[in-house]
Protein backbone atom coordinates (compact mmCIF):
# COMPACT_ATOMS: atom_id res chain seq x y z
CA UNK A 1 0.00 0.00 0.00
CA UNK A 2 1.26 3.34 -0.95
CA UNK A 3 0.86 6.59 1.06
CA UNK A 4 -1.56 7.44 -1.93
CA UNK A 5 -3.46 4.54 -0.86
CA UNK A 6 -3.72 5.08 2.55
CA UNK A 7 -4.56 7.99 2.91
CA UNK A 8 -7.92 7.09 0.25
CA UNK A 9 -8.50 4.31 2.72
CA UNK A 10 -8.16 6.45 5.46
CA UNK A 11 -10.63 8.93 4.20
CA UNK A 12 -13.19 6.41 3.40
CA UNK A 13 -13.24 5.20 6.59
CA UNK A 14 -13.08 8.43 8.90
CA UNK A 15 -15.50 10.69 6.87
CA UNK A 16 -14.75 13.67 9.54
CA UNK A 17 -10.74 13.87 8.24
CA UNK A 18 -11.04 16.88 5.28
CA UNK A 19 -7.92 17.08 4.09
CA UNK A 20 -8.76 16.86 0.84
CA UNK A 21 -9.83 19.76 -1.56
CA UNK A 22 -13.40 19.81 -3.69
CA UNK A 23 -11.75 16.85 -6.70
CA UNK A 24 -10.52 14.53 -3.85
CA UNK A 25 -7.07 15.17 -5.09
CA UNK A 26 -4.87 16.68 -2.81
CA UNK A 27 -2.91 14.48 -0.25
CA UNK A 28 -1.24 16.07 2.38
CA UNK A 29 -2.17 13.95 5.99
CA UNK A 30 -0.01 11.34 5.81
CA UNK A 31 3.57 10.96 5.40
CA UNK A 32 4.86 7.63 6.50
CA UNK A 33 4.99 4.23 5.43
CA UNK A 34 2.32 1.44 5.62
CA UNK A 35 3.33 0.09 8.56
CA UNK A 36 1.85 2.32 10.82
CA UNK A 37 -1.38 1.90 8.96
CA UNK A 38 -3.33 0.22 11.81
CA UNK A 39 -2.00 2.10 14.10
CA UNK A 40 -3.12 4.85 12.72
CA UNK A 41 -6.86 3.23 12.42
CA UNK A 42 -6.50 2.88 16.28
CA UNK A 43 -5.70 5.51 17.10
CA UNK A 44 -8.74 7.79 15.33
CA UNK A 45 -10.73 5.02 15.95
CA UNK A 46 -10.13 6.00 19.89
CA UNK A 47 -10.70 9.75 18.78
CA UNK A 48 -13.93 8.60 17.59
CA UNK A 49 -15.28 6.91 20.88
CA UNK A 50 -13.99 9.78 22.82
CA UNK A 51 -15.95 12.24 20.63
CA UNK A 52 -19.38 10.16 20.43
CA UNK A 53 -19.19 9.50 23.65
CA UNK A 54 -19.41 12.98 25.11
CA UNK A 55 -21.67 14.42 21.97
CA UNK A 56 -18.92 16.14 20.63
CA UNK A 57 -18.90 16.96 16.82
CA UNK A 58 -15.23 14.87 14.67
CA UNK A 59 -15.54 17.03 12.25
CA UNK A 60 -14.21 20.29 14.35
CA UNK A 61 -11.17 18.51 15.03
CA UNK A 62 -7.87 19.76 13.21
CA UNK A 63 -6.34 17.26 11.83
CA UNK A 64 -3.48 18.79 9.89
CA UNK A 65 -0.62 15.47 9.96
CA UNK A 66 0.40 11.97 10.66
CA UNK A 67 3.94 11.61 9.73
CA UNK A 68 7.35 9.93 10.77
CA UNK A 69 9.50 12.50 12.67
CA UNK A 70 12.93 11.25 14.70
CA UNK A 71 11.88 7.92 13.84
CA UNK A 72 8.41 8.04 15.67
CA UNK A 73 4.92 8.49 14.50
CA UNK A 74 3.46 12.29 15.44
CA UNK A 75 0.25 13.53 14.79
CA UNK A 76 -0.15 17.39 14.47
CA UNK A 77 -3.98 17.91 15.58
CA UNK A 78 -5.52 20.76 17.02
CA UNK A 79 -8.88 22.65 18.13
CA UNK A 80 -10.00 19.17 20.22
CA UNK A 81 -10.52 18.57 23.74
CA UNK A 82 -7.22 17.55 26.10
CA UNK A 83 -7.66 14.00 25.97
CA UNK A 84 -6.98 13.86 22.31
CA UNK A 85 -3.64 14.87 22.94
CA UNK A 86 -3.13 11.99 25.60
CA UNK A 87 -4.38 8.93 22.64
CA UNK A 88 -1.72 10.84 20.29
CA UNK A 89 1.04 11.11 22.41
CA UNK A 90 0.31 7.35 23.50
CA UNK A 91 0.01 6.22 19.61
CA UNK A 92 3.38 8.03 19.01
CA UNK A 93 4.55 6.10 22.17
CA UNK A 94 3.64 2.93 20.41
CA UNK A 95 5.06 3.22 16.71
CA UNK A 96 8.55 2.87 18.82
CA UNK A 97 7.42 -0.65 18.89
CA UNK A 98 5.49 -1.26 15.21
CA UNK A 99 8.26 -1.33 11.93
CA UNK A 100 7.18 1.78 10.33
CA UNK A 101 7.58 -0.85 6.92
CA UNK A 102 5.90 -4.06 7.31
CA UNK A 103 3.87 -3.71 10.42
CA UNK A 104 5.91 -6.46 12.49
CA UNK A 105 7.20 -5.65 15.84
CA UNK A 106 9.98 -3.18 15.52
CA UNK A 107 12.44 -1.21 17.75
CA UNK A 108 14.08 2.54 16.90
CA UNK A 109 17.08 1.91 14.98
CA UNK A 110 19.36 4.92 13.98
CA UNK A 111 21.26 4.09 10.71
CA UNK A 112 23.90 6.68 9.97
CA UNK A 113 22.33 8.99 12.94
CA UNK A 114 18.73 8.47 10.70
CA UNK A 115 16.09 7.33 13.07
CA UNK A 116 13.38 4.52 12.27
CA UNK A 117 11.50 1.53 13.64
CA UNK A 118 12.17 -1.34 11.75
CA UNK A 119 11.26 -4.73 12.49
CA UNK A 120 14.69 -6.88 12.16
CA UNK A 121 14.17 -8.08 8.88
CA UNK A 122 13.26 -4.64 7.53
CA UNK A 123 16.55 -3.24 9.67
CA UNK A 124 18.71 -5.80 7.17
CA UNK A 125 17.09 -4.68 3.90
CA UNK A 126 17.70 -1.14 4.72
CA UNK A 127 20.94 -1.61 5.87
CA UNK A 128 21.88 -3.69 3.28
CA UNK A 129 20.49 -1.15 0.90
CA UNK A 130 22.71 1.60 2.44
CA UNK A 131 25.89 -0.54 2.39
CA UNK A 132 25.39 -0.93 -1.50
CA UNK A 133 25.29 2.84 -1.75
CA UNK A 134 28.41 3.12 0.17
CA UNK A 135 26.64 5.28 3.19
CA UNK A 136 28.07 2.75 5.40
CA UNK A 137 31.71 1.74 5.45
ZN1 LIG B 1 9.37 -4.72 9.02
Amino acid sequence: MDRKEMECRLHERFSWLDSLDEQNSVLGLVFCKSGWYNLICEMLTEIEQVYNSKNLQLKSIDLYEIKEKYGTMQTDVGNCIPEVYEIVERYEAKSEGVCEVCGAEGSLHDIDEWLMVRCEKCFHERKRRFYKRGLIT
